[in-house]
C-alpha cells in the first residue's frame, strides 16, 4: 500500500505523462492533430484531459474523450471524478449505451467510440467539443476505425477544433502518415525488465495450467500481484471458485489470496475493488479479460500469467454472422501482457505456450476489426450520414470488398436500402437506434403490426443483459423450476416478455425479482434501456400499442428483423438453418427445448460444445416470405442461397452506387 499515503497531487505527478505536460500542451496549441505514444499506465487517459482542462480548453468546449470498451469508459471517469474532486456526472461524467451520466456543467466527458459515432450522426460538427482525443486507437475498433476518417473531414470544418489520438503501441508512424503526417509526441516509458517464461510443451488444458500457474506463484514466490488473462465472465467466475476451494484447501497456514475478477459485463462498484491495495500479508490475483491489457491499469502486479489466448468476435462466413471465438492473442499483444508485469519493479511473466508457439503461431499485430467483423452496423450509421461512397472512404485499413457486399446485401434483404443502394425511410429510422439493425427493423415493425409495447420490452430486455435469470449453483433446481412458470410456448422472446411483465405486474420490486430467480439489477436496466428506446420512438412520432394476448403479432415482428437466423427442425437431431443448411442446436434452457418446433427464429449462435441458438420463437415459414420476399424467393429456388447468388444479386447493386456521393 505505498500509493495510499499518496496526496492524489502527489500521484498525478509521479506518473511519467506530468513530464510532457508543458510538452503537450505546447504541441496541442501548435498543431490541430496530435498523436500521443505511452505506455499503458503512463497516464494518457486521465491525464491528458485533465492538463487540456486546466489549459482553458474546457472553457471553448468540451472535451471528449473516446474509449472502446464500457468498463473503462466508466471506470477512467471515476477515478478523473475523484482527482478532480467532483462526483461523476459533474464536471466529468461519460456516456455507455443506454447510460448517460453527465450534466450541461460536464467538460470532461468519456464516452465509448460507439456513442461518439452516434454524435456525429446527429451534429457532424460536433460543436460541443474544442476536443475530442481518440484514445486506445491500437485497439483499432471497427468504431474507432470509422471515427478516424469521420473526424479526418471534421477537422476540415473545425478548424478551431483539435484531435488528439492516442495510443499504447509504436505503430504510430502508420497512424502519423495516415493523419497528414501529424507530430508524434512520445511519453518515456518508466518499465522495469520482465523475465519471461515460456511452457515447454504446449498445455492440454490452459484453464488448469494457468490456475496451477497461479497457486506455485503465491506459495513459492515473493510478494506480489498476479494478473491472469482469460478469456470471458465464465471462465474467469470458474477459475475464481476454484482458486477459492484450492486456497480454502490449504487451511489458514499459507498467507491470504485475494481473488479478484474483472470483465466487461462486471458492475461498476466491484470492478473499483481491483485498483485497492491488498491488505499486508495478502496477495492479490486479478483474473480478469484482455480488459486489462490495456485499456485498465492495475498498480502493484508483479506477475503475469498468460495462457495466449482471447474471445473475439469474427464474422463466420458460413453463418453469415458475427461470433465471439476464442483465439490465440498476436504477438504484439502477448508483449502488452508481459509489459503489465514490470510496472512497479522487475517482474515476470509466465506464458502457457512454447516458445516457437509465440515465434511461428501467433500473428505479429492482430487483426483490425474493420477486416474482420460483420459492417452493416457501420455501413447504415455512414449512410445515414450520407457518405454513399463506401469505397472511397478514407479507412486506415480498407475492410474487405466482400464483407462490405455482404453488409450491403444484409441491409438491402431488411429494405433499410433500397435497388440504388441508398437509405430507405426505414433505414434511416433504423439508424436512430443504437443497436443491431435487425432489432432496430423488428421494433420498426412492431409498430405497423400494432405491437410496439410489447417489443419494446422484448428489446429492452434482449439489449440490456446477458440475462435476467438468476441460477446458483446450489440452487438450479429451484431456479429451473421458477423460470418454467414464465415459459412460453411460443419461445424465449414471449418468455421474456412474461417476466417483464410479471416484473411489471408486482410493482417492480425486488422481493418478487428474488422469489423467482431473476436478477433485480438486469431488470431495472431493462426498465432503463426500455424509457430510452421510448424516448426514440417518441422523437419519430411513433406510437406505442399494445396487441394484448394476440402475441403471434409479436413474432412475425421479429421475423422482419431476423429472417436470416431462421431454421427448420431435421428429421435426426436438432435443426439446420434455412439459408446455409448449418446445423444447430437448442439449449437445453431454451423455453423450446423437448418441444417439436417445426420452424424456428433465433436472435444469435453461441458455441460451447455444439452451436446452439439463443433466443429461440416459434414461427410460421410463410412469415418469413412475406418478411423479405425477394431473399426469400431466391433462397426458395436453389434449397439455399449459394454465394455466387448472392454476389449475382447485390453486385450490380454495389456498382451502381459506389462513387455517387453528393
Ligand atoms: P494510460 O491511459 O496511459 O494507460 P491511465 O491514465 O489510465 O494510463 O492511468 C494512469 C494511472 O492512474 C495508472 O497507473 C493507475 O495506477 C491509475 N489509475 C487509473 N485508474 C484508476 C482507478 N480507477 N483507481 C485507481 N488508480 C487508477
Ligand atoms: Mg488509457
Amino acid at each position: 500500500g505505498k500509493r495510499t499515503n499518496m496526496s492524489i497531487k502527489d500521484q498525478r505527478e509521479s506518473l511519467p505523462a506530468y513530464k510532457m505536460r508543458k510538452q503537450f500542451l505546447e504541441a496541442v496549441h501548435q498543431y490541430q492533430l496530435l498523436i500521443v505514444v505511452g505506455d499503458t499506465g503512463s497516464g494518457k487517459t486521465t491525464q491528458l484531459t485533465q492538463y487540456l482542462a486546466e489549459d482553458g480548453f474546457a472553457d471553448a468546449g468540451v472535451i471528449g474523450c473516446t474509449q472502446p470498451r464500457r468498463v473503462a469508459a466508466m471506470s477512467v471517469a471515476a477515478r478523473v471524478a475523484d482527482e478532480v474532486g467532483c462526483r461523476v456526472g459533474e464536471e466529468v461524467g461519460y456516456t455507455i449505451r443506454f447510460e448517460d451520466k453527465t450534466s450541461d456543467s460536464t467538460r470532461i466527458k468519456y464516452m465509448t467510440d460507439g456513442i461518439m459515432q452516434r454524435e456525429i450522426l446527429l451534429d457532424p460538427e460536433l460543436n460541443r467539443y474544442s476536443v475530442i482525443m481518440l484514445d486506445e486507437a491500437h485497439e483499432r475498433t471497427i468504431a474507432t476505425d470509422v471515427l478516424f476518417g469521420l473526424l479526418k473531414k471534421t477537422l476540415k470544418r473545425r478548424p478551431d477544433m483539435k484531435l488528439i489520438v492516442t495510443s499504447a503501441t509504436l505503430d504510430a508512424d502508420k497512424f502519423s502518415s495516415y493523419f497528414n503526417s501529424c507530430p508524434i509526441l512520445t511519453i518515456p516509458g518508466r518499465t522495469y525488465p520482465v523475465e519471461i517464461m515460456y511452457s515447454r510443451e504446449p498445455e492440454s488444458d490452459y484453464l488448469d495450467a494457468a490456475l496451477t500457474t497461479v497457486m506455485q506463484i503465491h506459495l513459492t514466490e515473493p510478494p506480489g500481484d498476479i494478473l491472469l488473462f482469460l478469456t470471458g465472465k465464465e471462465e474467469i467466475d470458474t477459475s475464481a471458485e476454484i482458486l477459492y476451494e484450492r486456497m480454502k484447501a490449504l487451511g489458514p497456514a499459507v498467507p491470504e489470496l485475494m481473488i479478484l475478477p474483472i470483465y466487461g459485463a462486471l458492475p461498476s462498484e466491484i470492478a473499483s475493488r481491483i485498483f485497492e491495495p491488498a491488505p499486508e500479508g495478502t496477495r492479490k490475483v486479478v483474473i480478469a479479460t484482455n480488459i486489462a491489457e490495456t485499456s485498465i491499469t492495475i498498480d502493484g502486479i508483479y506477475f503475469v500469467v498468460d495462457p495466449g489466448f482471447v474471445k473475439q468476435t469474427a464474422y463466420d462466413a458460413k453463418l453469415g454472422m458475427d461470433r465471439l471465438q476464442v483465439t490465440p492473442i498476436s504477438q504484439a499483444q502477448a508483449k502488452q501482457r508481459a509489459g503489465r508485469a514490470g510496472r512497479t519493479g522487475p517482474g515476470k511473466c509466465f506464458r502457457l505456450y512454447t516458445e516457437s508457439a509465440f515465434q511461428s503461431e501467433m500473428l505479429p499485430t492482430t487483426i483490425p476489426e474493420i477486416q474482420r467483423q460483420n459492417l452493416a452496423n457501420t455501413i447504415l450509421m455512414l449512410k445515414a450520414m450520407g457518405i454513399n461512397d463506401l469505397l472511397g472512404f478514407d479507412f486506415m485499413d480498407p475492410p474487405p470488398t466482400n464483407t462490405m457486399l455482404t453488409a450491403l446485401e444484409e441491409l438491402y434483404a431488411l429494405s433499410a436500402l433500397d435497388e440504388e443502394g441508398l437509405l430507405t425511410r426505414l433505414g434511416r429510422r433504423m439508424a436512430d437506434f443504437p443497436m443491431e439493425p435487425s432489432l432496430a427493423k423488428s421494433l420498426i415493425m412492431s409498430i405497423e403490426l400494432g405491437c410496439s409495447d410489447e417489443m419494446l420490452s422484448i428489446v429492452a430486455m434482449i439489449s440490456a443483459v446477458q440475462t435476467v435469470f438468476h441460477r446458483p449453483k446450489d440452487k438450479q433446481q429451484q431456479a429451473d423450476a421458477k423460470k418454467a412458470k414464465f415459459h412460453d410456448a411460443a419461445g424465449d422472446h414471449l418468455t421474456l416478455l412474461n417476466v417483464y411483465q410479471g416484473w411489471k405486474l408486482a410493482g417492480k420490486n425486488d422481493p418478487w425479482c428474488f422469489e423467482n430467480f431473476i436478477q433485480p439489477k438486469s431488470m431495472r436496466r431493462a426498465e432503463d434501456v426500455r424509457k430510452q428506446l421510448i424516448q426514440i420512438l417518441e422523437r419519430h412520432k411513433l406510437r406505442i400499442l399494445s396487441c394484448g394476448r394476440d402475441t403471434t403479432r409479436v413474432r412475425q415482428a421479429l421475423c422482419s428483423g431476423f429472417f436470416r437466423n431462421s431454421a427448420r427442425k431435421d428429421p435426426t437431431e436438432g435443426y439446420k438453418t434455412l439459408v446455409e443448411s448449418t446445423p444447430v442446436y437448442l439449449h437445453p434452457s431454451s423455453s423450446l427445448f423437448g418441444k417439436q418446433a417445426e420452424h424456428v427464429i433465433y436472435h444469435s449462435l453461441v458455441e460451447t460444445t455444439r452451436e446452439y441458438m439463443h433466443n429461440v420463437s416459434v414461427i410460421e415459414p410463410k412469415w418469413l416470405v412475406e418478411a423479405a420476399p425477394t431473399f426469400f424467393r431466391v433462397a426458395g429456388e436453389k434449397g439455399g442461397l449459394s454465394e455466387r447468388k448472392k454476389r449475382e444479386r447485390i453486385e450490380p447493386l454495389f456498382n451502381r452506387f459506389v462513387g455517387e456521393d453528393e
